[in-house]
């Protein structure tokens, strides 16, 4: 099995995100992809802006119809801060025969050098690097120095969306329509996320959250 892992923060998740995936899948020939939003970011001293329980909810309605992606709890059941290496080596342990395929967007790749444990990193996956239509990946070889080896770029097909730009849509109340899926901006809408208002609701509260296991396994479709 070729096993993708697509990790982001996904504050929230958004069309740019799953046509990312859908290429690496094709251009890797990878089957499932396990997107994997993260509790708290390590290289970031501030946390995300909308809960990690809404971040995942968001993340299962935006995947659930797709049927080779899942989503993952992993991130979500360990503590602060979200180390990329322990996630796999989790994987590594759950499905010995997979190779693993870290998908992420190029400019995160571009500092893998001062993640926790490169070395290991390298030998527990290959990395995809995503590029988003504008992003230019010169000189990442040479950024990369000796993990360079480990690293695919892939140049995303042309959807310039980021999840700042929907955040601060929301919080000028701007419409987000056509940016990520409907079930997600509804979910948005429905909890208040990204108003700037500080007036959030509870914390990915069940009601009109998709269904959700306690464990650390993924959810299919
Ligand atoms: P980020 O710095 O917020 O994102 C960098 C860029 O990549 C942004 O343009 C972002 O766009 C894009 N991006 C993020 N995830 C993507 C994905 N899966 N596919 C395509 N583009 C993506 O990155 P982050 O989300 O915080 O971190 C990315 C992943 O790397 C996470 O899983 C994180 O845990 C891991 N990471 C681990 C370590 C470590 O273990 N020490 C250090 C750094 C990062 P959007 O803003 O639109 O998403």
């Amino acid at each position: 099995m070729r096993l993708g892992i697509m990790g982001g923060t996904f504050d929230p998740i958004h069309y740019g995100h799953l046509v990312a995936a859908q290429e690496a899948r094709a251009a890797l020939r990878l089957d499932p992809i396990v997107f994997i939003p993260c509790r708290q970011p390590p290289h970031r001293p501030t946390p995300p802006a909308a809960d990690a329980e809404h971040r995942y909810a968001m993340t299962i309605a935006a995947t659930c119809t797709n049927p080779s992606f899942r989503a993952s709890r992993v991130e979500l059941e360990r503590p602060a801060p979200s180390y990329t290496v322990d996630t796999l080596r989790w994987l590594h342990d759950e499905e010995p025969a997979a190779e693993l395929f870290f998908i992420t967007g190029a400019d995160a790749v571009r500092e893998l050098a001062t993640w926790r444990e490169p070395e290991r990193l390298v030998e527990l996956c290959r990395f995809v690097a995503i590029a988003r239509p504008g992003y230019d990946l010169g000189g990442l070889e040479r950024d990369l120095g000796e993990f360079a080896r480990a690293v695919s770029p892939i140049q995303a097909p042309g959807v310039d969306i980021s999840s700042t730009e929907i955040r601060q849509r929301v919080s000028q109340g701007r419409p987000i329509k056509y940016l990520t899926p409907e079930p997600v901006e509804a979910y948005i809408v429905k909890h208040g996320l990204y108003r700037g208002d500080d007036q959030p609701d509870e914390k990915g509260g069940d009601q009109g959250c998709p269904s959700r296991s306690t464990s650390a396994t993924c959810h299919g479709a």
